[in-house]
């Protein structure tokens, strides 16, 4: 086994992987780019090396410095994590020159799954079942066009070279092939300076179905079962769950000898993943289609760990210090059901638009870390640090197990009321809607599972404006008491001071603005009314918790000022209220019209308009690509362009005016 590996990687991969390794005494190295220079995982290595500037380019993907820092502290091998440099065979070739180990399948191996349409040729030899397409060289567009009436529509155009979700266009009729292939070409060249395509039938209400396979260097295979990821946005993967629900023992067999038949076409060695699409026939009955393998370990591989009772990580090392495979597939079993759930920092009620900012607030259910438990949770951040425009926006992987699918859902539910977050838009109360939309818990699941829940996933209030009104007066009215106690003439509530029995409050809430009243009473009890109820109002401190009593409710809140804002979490959800000082805000209010902003650090990819040009509400103005998205800047009233402040390919900081609008 190896004494010292490098991880060239970041954020929760990063340290995931040093936790194994520390775990089996193996030292680590960490890489960090000027952005990381404080984070989690340079803290979980042993030896640290700076290998350059924020922007991945600069850092992360510049492997002669990956490969110098190896050799410089005498690792023996490199953990590429996933993403960056992780399926990339030149890397893989290069520290083999180097004398390095490739934590990882063999380069040969990477290329040959490297693009979407060779590796489909290569499983229709292997007789891998595979969507109706077409993935030949030919990429006369007059020629895909008859590939595409073949097929039938819909289908779905592919960059062969993509990946995370991107370079897919799905065309419904034919008169839009050509427009959705340009397009398709022209984000795939810039994403991933290659734009040949592939075009295959666009299965219906399809299930996302994967198998994680395991080879080791003397041939032998195993499939660990499979993860059903079909809750995604963006074709990216939003919950993942196995056993895929519906499996039956002689489908997950077939699936599992698929993948097992894919890997060994390409004498793959190491942790891959074989992802099927599956087509929901009626009764149940499943027809699986070969999508593309990821020759990497996989951001849902906690759930696979969970099931089996194994660590991938030291199964990883294992095999590429030489060892055989630890089980054979006659000892592989399933133990219970796991859920992984991604928290991301982005605004779902806002097309999912990335979020950066402070993790002002951070708190976690009690959990294990990078270890299967119950809830587990593995991050690469901690509280107060900062989700950069760098890399990707998630934060953490939230991953529960229980002996059976409801029982983790609860469990994850519960683990999702449990995750604080101030300081930045998350998706974690909308994570709390999809566990619980009718569809998810009753494991109907498919690819469009969000757009059709949509009624109950987006712009919902859990919480509402009494108990967040009464919260937010709790906290605040505790807090003047303790200052009170340590000053007894720092009083400032209008009773004592002015005489005045009754107190009145302004918030927004929900965008509006909202008014209440407390009186105080002759007992000394309080009497607060808002928003038509009225009643009395009571709280109690429990360690970090705020149990607050109104209206005939208890409700245990967590109340996290930040700002004018008060961050209420409930066990029925999250909410915001902002206490609004009515004088210091008096005359405030004014639009102020015409400046659209960039509502995040970014590239600015293309303008639909130019300087004169006269637009209506809600049309697409600008374009902007950030954390591996590209976001639609849409014009909020009608009006006429009186100017264009950047051009195509700018950098641009987050509030950043992209153009000015007139009225
Ligand atoms: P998985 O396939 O493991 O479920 P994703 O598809 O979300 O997960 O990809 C895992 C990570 O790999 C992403 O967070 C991203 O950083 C990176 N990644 C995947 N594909 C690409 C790509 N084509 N270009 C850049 N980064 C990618
Ligand atoms: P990526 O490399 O970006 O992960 P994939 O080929 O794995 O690309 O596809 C990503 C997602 O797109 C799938 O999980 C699925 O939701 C959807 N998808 C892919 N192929 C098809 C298809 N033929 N029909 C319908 N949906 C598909
Ligand atoms: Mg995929």
């Amino acid at each position: 086994m190896f004494n010292k590996i490098l991880i060239a990687n970041r954020g929760e991969i990063a340290c995931r992987v040093a936790a194994t390794a520390h775990r089996m005494g193996i030292r680590t190295v960490a890489v960090y780019s000027e952005a990381d220079a404080l984070a989690k995982h340079v803290a979980a290595c042993d030896e640290s090396v700076p290998i350059g500037g924020s922007s991945p380019k600069e850092s992360y993907l510049r492997w002669e410095r990956i490969i110098e820092a190896a050799r410089a502290t005498g690792a023996q091998a490199i953990h590429p994590g996933y993403g960056f440099l992780s399926e990339n065979e030149d890397f893989a070739r290069a520290c083999a020159e180097a004398g390095l180990v490739f934590i990882g399948p063999p380069a040969s191996a990477i290329q040959a799954m490297g693009l979407k349409a060779e590796s489909k040729r290569l499983m229709e030899q292997a007789r891998v079942p595979l969507v109706p397409g077409y993935h030949g060289a030919d990429q006369d567009p007059a020629f895909l066009k008859q590939q595409a009436d073949r097929i039938g529509y819909p289908v779905l155009i592919k960059a062969s070279a993509g990946g995370g979700g991107k370079g897919m266009r799905a065309v419904d009729k034919p008169e839009d092939f050509e427009a959705a292939l340009a397009s398709c070409q022209r984000e795939a060249r810039n994403s991933f300076g290659d734009d040949a395509v592939l075009i295959e039938k666009y299965v219906q209400r399809p299930r996302h179905i994967e198998i994680q396979v395991f080879g080791d260097t003397q041939g032998n295979y195993v499939y660990l079962f499979e993860r059903d990821c079909s809750v995604q946005r963006r074709h990216q993967k939003v919950l993942e769950e196995a056993p895929a629900p519906g499996m039956t023992p002689q489908m997950r067999q077939q699936m599992g000898e698929a993948a097992v038949a894919a890997a060994r076409a390409v004498n793959y060695v190491g942790a891959g993943t074989v992802e099927f699409i599956v087509e929901q026939r009626g009764g149940g009955e499943m027809n699986f289609f070969f999508m593309e393998m990821n020759t990497r370990l996989q951001v849902e591989h906690p759930v696979t760990e969970a099931i089996t009772g194994l660590d991938l990580v030291e199964w990883q090392l294992r095999v590429a210090a030489g060892e055989p495979l630890p089980l054979r597939q006659d000892e592989l079993r399933i133990r219970g059901h796991a859920i992984e759930a991604r928290i991301c920092a982005e605004n779902p009620d806002n097309n999912f638009l990335p979020a950066t900012g402070r993790l002002r607030v951070y708190r976690k259910p009690r959990c294990s870390e990078f270890v299967t438990a119950r809830v587990r949770v593995d991050d690469g951040v901690r509280e107060g640090d900062e989700i950069t425009p760098f890399y990707d926006s998630m934060i953490a992987k939230l991953i529960v197990h229980g002996d059976t699918r409801e029982q983790a859902l609860a469990r994850l539910d519960e683990a999702l009321a449990a995750t604080r977050i101030v300081g930045l838009a998350t998706n974690v109360q909308f994570l709390r809607y999809v566990v619980r939309s009718r569809s998810f818990s009753q494991a109907d699941l498919d690819t469009a599972l969000i757009p059709r829940e949509q009624a109950v996933l987006f712009n919902q209030e859990p919480v509402g404006l009494p108990t967040a009104a009464a919260a937010a007066v709790a906290h605040a009215l505790e807090r003047e008491q303790a200052l009170e106690g340590a000053d007894p003439f720092s009083r400032r509530d209008g009773f004592r001071s002015h005489g005045a029995a009754t107190r009145r409050f302004a918030f927004e809430f929900g965008g509006r603005h909202q008014e209440a009243e407390l009186t105080y009473q002759h007992g000394g009890g309080l009497q607060f009314t808002v928003d038509g109820a009225s009643g009395p109002l009571d709280w109690r401190r429990d360690g970090d918790a705020l149990e607050v009593q109104f209206a005939g409710r208890r409700v245990r809140t967590h109340v996290h000022a930040l700002g004018e804002t008060d961050h209420v979490f409930t066990p029925q959800g999250a909410t915001q209220i902002v206490a609004v000082d009515l004088l210091a805000h008096a005359g405030e209010g004014a639009v102020e019209g015409g400046r659209l902003t960039a509502p995040m650090p970014g590239k600015v990819v293309s303008f639909a308009v130019k300087a004169g040009d006269s637009v209506k509400k809600g049309q697409a103005l600008a374009v902007m690509e950030a954390m591996k998205m590209e976001h639609t800047i849409a014009a909020p009233a009608d009006g006429t362009v009186a100017e264009v402040l950047y051009a195509p390919g700018d950098q641009v900081a987050e509030g950043a005016e992209l153009l000015k609008l007139k009225g």
